[in-house]
């Protein structure tokens, strides 16, 4: 495509291919077959991953298991929890370029946003070491004259993370810590298009002094794995990031047993341009929105419902800052869109690109794969596409790659609506000028992040989730902590008569 700006195939020194390995309390294991990841961006093999099975599941549950019964983590004082934590913090700092490097190799994302998701994660880490000091309950004397009530928080238990692989290391940091600072052992599965920021994490772990058992890593396929650890009896929760599809099916198997399932899924996100707003921060949001990650995020924002007084001055606009947007490799520092994931999710792209002309959208950008001079086959041209409609596939799943849909409306509450009428509710936004329209937005939109002249901004103080099939329960924060924590009541005698009414009454 004439006009893009491209970056070509840079020289670099690829790292030796990462041999990635299961942790079994405390131990590197091999088991179960090899997985070779060819990197979509250069198309050679930079890892070597096990692909373990029930063996490996059971060992690894076992271990968890028995490190939480055993106290040797949930017991300690939560200063001494807190800091381990911290020390992963300082670990994950010192160890940015190793896991960045390998993770855009694997992923295909860019090297920038990589080394921003790692270095990022570490105020995750530092976040939970300050919310484990925190756990408190409350206490009730309200009860009569001998009866003390004591609401407490103990950890849920063994906890089961399965994560996907387009932020494989952030996701883990928006769980992990969490779940450890509560007190809970856990069992992790990445996903294995990116086994290897999971397993360089887990040696960080070991680094910073956590116990042999406290965190357990399996590698391997959704199914097996990530099933037997959805379906097995010593696990008490299971806490996943991924696709709608598989969270449903992960809340059915769980059902087996009643485990606590925590959901974060798939998104159809809307930015709202009124005519008020300004026009070129929307633009530029829009932009960062759609191609950030190569598109591939949940929180992408792939809708865009624009007032159709400015429609078309806004598209225009969009577009033009798609064309300096800089695509191609990935290993370059100033690459903003790298490769897509795989060849299978590269033609899934093209697909509902394809169909969505077919039903009469107009292309204004874009719509085919990219040739990147000196690298592989993966990449996408950076798609715009108007005159979309609400009852187009386009519109309505979600595409997962750098391609942009534009809707219009004509009032506040026809942009509302259209909104919401999407199964998923992750995030939602709008760009206005006027704090009655956006506050109108912010109360009417059904999702679980609402952001007004600004997007995908997010602070670990805050709570992160999604309404509908967009998941259950939430991260980070607060209420992302919580979730990793049971609530017990004590109820407590404490006259110096402590017969019970029953004991009396048999006296009589
Ligand atoms: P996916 O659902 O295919 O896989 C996610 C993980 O689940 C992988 O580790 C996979 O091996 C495992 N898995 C697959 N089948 C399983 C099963 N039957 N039981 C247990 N585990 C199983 O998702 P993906 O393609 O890796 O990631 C992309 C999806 O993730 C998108 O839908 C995206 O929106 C979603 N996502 C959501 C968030 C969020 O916070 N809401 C964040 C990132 C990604």
């Amino acid at each position: 495509m004439k006009d893009l700006t491209i970056n070509t195939a840079t020289a670099f020194d690829l790292p030796p291919v990462f041999a990635a390995r299961h942790l079994i309390d405390g131990a590197w294991i091999d088991g179960g077959d090899t997985f070779e990841r060819v990197s979509p961006s250069h198309d050679v093999v930079v890892s070597r991953a096990c692909l373990g099975g029930a063996a490996e599941v059971n060992a690894a549950v076992a271990a968890a298991r028995r490190a939480f019964d055993a106290g040797i983590w949930s017991r300690i004082p939560a200063k001494d929890r807190a800091a381990v934590l911290l020390k992963v913090a300082d670990l994950i700092e010192a160890n940015v370029e190793r896991i960045a490097v390998q993770e855009t190799l694997e992923s295909g994302k860019p090297i920038a946003q990589a080394r921003g998701e790692v270095g990022g994660a570490a105020d995750l880490w530092r976040y939970a070491a300050a919310l484990a000091r925190t756990s408190h309950g409350d206490s009730h004397n309200s009860l009569g004259e001998d009866m003390l009530g004591v609401v407490v928080k103990e950890p849920i238990g063994v906890v089961s993370i399965i994560t996907p692989w387009n932020f494989p290391f952030w996701i883990l940091s928006q769980k992990l810590p969490f779940a450890l600072a509560a007190g809970c052992t856990v069992v992790v599965k990445p996903s294995e298009m990116t086994p290897s920021s999971t397993v360089m994490l887990g040696e960080l772990l070991i680094e910073a002094g956590l116990p042999a058992g406290v965190c357990n890593i399996v590698l391997g396929l959704g199914d097996p794995v990530g099933s037997l650890m959805t379906t097995h009896e010593a696990v008490d929760m299971v806490t996943f990031t991924g696709s709608t599809a598989v969270g449903k099916r992960i809340t059915q198997a769980a059902a087996g047993t009643l485990k606590k399932v925590a959901l974060e899924l798939g998104g159809k996100n809307p930015q709202v341009i009124m005519p008020d707003a300004d026009l070129e921060n929307a633009a530029d949001a829009v932009t960062f929105g759609i191609y950030f990650n190569v598109g591939q995020c949940c929180n992408s924002s792939s809708r865009i419902i624009v007032h159709e007084d400015i429609a078309q001055d806004f598209v225009a606009r969009v577009v033009e800052l798609s064309r300096k947007v800089r695509f191609g490799d990935p290993l370059d520092d100033s690459t903003q869109v790298g490769a897509i994931v795989t060849a299978e999710h590269n033609a899934k792209i093209d697909g509902y690109v394809k169909d969505a002309v077919a039903a009469g959208a107009r292309l204004e950008l874009g719509g085919a794969p990219l040739r990147v001079e000196g690298l592989g086959p993966q990449f996408y041209q950076p798609t715009v596409i108007s005159g979309v409609t609400p009852d187009m596939a386009i519109a309505r799943e979600e595409v997962f790659g750098p391609v942009l849909t534009v809707l219009t409306f004509r009032t506040l509450e026809e942009a509302i609506a259209l909104t919401n009428d999407s199964d998923y509710g992750l995030s939602a936004g709008i760009w206005s000028n006027d704090i009655h329209t956006c506050l109108a937005f912010v109360r009417g939109a059904q999702a679980g992040t609402v952001w007004t002249n600004t997007w995908m901004d997010g602070f670990p103080e805050l709570a992160f989730g999604g309404m509908k099939q967009s998941g259950q329960g939430r991260e980070i924060g607060r209420y992302g902590y919580e979730e990793f924590l049971e609530v017990k009541s004590l109820v407590m005698r404490v006259g110096r008569d402590s017969r019970t009414p029953w004991v009396a009454r048999s006296e009589d």
